[in-house]
């Protein structure tokens, strides 16, 4: 990892957002093994390896030095998909993405050159639940069930139902991303 001087310090918001399969901690609920008062993790010596290895990416060395998770409300992770890039947004409550001011700056940066994917902080641990994809040219696919709403600009263009073949392949496709991914499950 680069030294990029950032250190996580009192936040712990991927402890909270984020699934911990090896001890079964659903998304959005505080692992078990969380101290209070940003006192940190209480197994930390014996915390499970992907604990030891998740980084997000603020502490990688995205974003501005005042972006950590904590204060954002959100933990972000950039990844290759493919050649594509993608940002991903994992709200810490339903509507951050929409609350702070610099959460939608940052994903407008972004959007010209990746796709933005913000997960509804509600319904974590759903196949179906909804998510947003915002591209470039003002583009957002709303993504909810089966039904697909594309905007411009803030104005609907499109809406689709997806197949019943194509939805449960997708279906089928995220509920093994949701059981392969561990911690700080990067979906
Ligand atoms: S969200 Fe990022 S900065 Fe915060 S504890 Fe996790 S890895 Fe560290
Ligand atoms: S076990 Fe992992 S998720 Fe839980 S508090 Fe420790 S580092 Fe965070």
């Amino acid at each position: 990892m680069p030294d990029t001087g950032r250190i996580c310090g009192d936040c712990a918001l991927c402890c909270t957002v984020l699934r911990v399969d090896e001890l079964t901690k659903p998304a959005r609920v505080a692992c078990n093994e969380l101290r209070r008062e940003g006192a940190g993790c209480s197994i930390y010596a014996t915390r499970p390896s992907i604990c030891r290895s998740y980084k997000c990416a603020w502490l990688l060395g995205s974003f501005g030095d005042d972006d950590r998770p904590d204060s954002l409300g959100a933990v972000l992770d950039l990844q290759f998909r493919g050649d594509r890039l993608w940002l991903e947004i994992h709200e810490e409550s339903p509507g951050a993405f929409e609350r702070s001011e610099r959460l939608r700056e940052i994903a407008e940066e972004y959007r010209a050159s990746a796709h933005v994917r913000i997960s509804d902080g509600d319904r974590a641990a759903e196949p179906d639940r909804p998510f947003r994809i915002l591209r470039a040219g003002g583009i957002e696919q709303r993504v909810c069930g089966t039904r697909v709403e594309v905007f411009q600009d803030g104005m609907r263009i499109d809406s689709t139902e997806i197949g019943w073949l194509r939805r449960t392949a997708a279906r089928i496709l995220r509920a093994w991303k949701l059981r392969r991914s561990p911690k700080k499950a990067r979906r």
